[in-house]
């Protein structure tokens, strides 16, 4: 099983991450748990080219062939031999992202990176996609709270909103791989739905 978990800023991506993999464990399933952009040296060495704020605008097309670059090299080195070994893949983000972020975000077209998409991962796609969704308000006063508005102030709103939308639609369109979680509950009532979705995909 080849499981992406997806979400905007301040959703609570990490804290559910550990959530689902402590759920996993407690099950007995083998799996890895992995992220990107990253997931090996190679592709964390190209994350933080992405991430790293520099002088020079980085392109909209560079970013985005930087993010498959790191996807390419994740593929090879490491979820495509778990997937071989019968292991669970769980991926912190993956091409979803990308139609998110430098599509819905920047603005690039669904064919520029549909094309990308298929160079690079052929047929290879998510079984589940877990998005935990949340108004963009929401996960930035969350954010606000941690001290990591820093992602906030490198953006508009606008651009957070587009992400978002891009998520939802992708939801609407994919509906059976997709579990939309609603995550500006409270903690507790969002990982009552992700336990419950955990052990729907466990079942099936
Ligand atoms: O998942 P995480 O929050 O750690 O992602 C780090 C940053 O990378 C996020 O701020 C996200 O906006 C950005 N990102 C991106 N394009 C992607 C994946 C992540 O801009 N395809």
């Amino acid at each position: 099983v080849f499981l992406t978990v997806e979400g905007g800023e301040g959703v609570g991506k990490s804290t559910n991450l550990a959530f689902l993999t402590e759920r996993l464990k407690a099950a007995g399933i083998p799996f890895i748990s992995t992220r990107e952009p990253g997931g090996t040296e190679l592709a964390e060495q190209i994350r933080s080219l992405l991430l790293t704020p520099r002088e020079e605008a980085m392109s909209e097309l560079t970013e985005l062939l930087l993010v498959f670059a790191a996807r390419a090299q994740h593929l090879e080195a490491c979820i495509k031999p778990a997937i071989e070994q019968g292991q669970w893949v769980v991926c912190d983000r993956f091409t979803d992202a990308t139609y998110a972020y430098q599509g819905g975000g920047r603005g690039l077209s669904q064919s520029t990176i549909a094309q990308l998409e298929s160079l690079v991962q052929g047929e290879l796609r998510p079984d589940y996609t877990i998005l935990l969704d949340a108004p963009v308000a929401v996960g930035m006063s969350r954010a606000r709270e941690r001290g990591e508005l820093d992602r906030f102030e490198r953006e508009q709103q606008s651009f957070f909103e587009k992400v978002r939308g891009a998520y939802l639609h992708m939801a609407a369109e994919h509906a059976k791989r997709y579990r939309v979680i609603d995550a500006s509950v409270e903690l507790e009532a969002v990982q009552q739905q992700l336990g419950g979705e955990i052990d729907s995909i466990i079942e099936a």
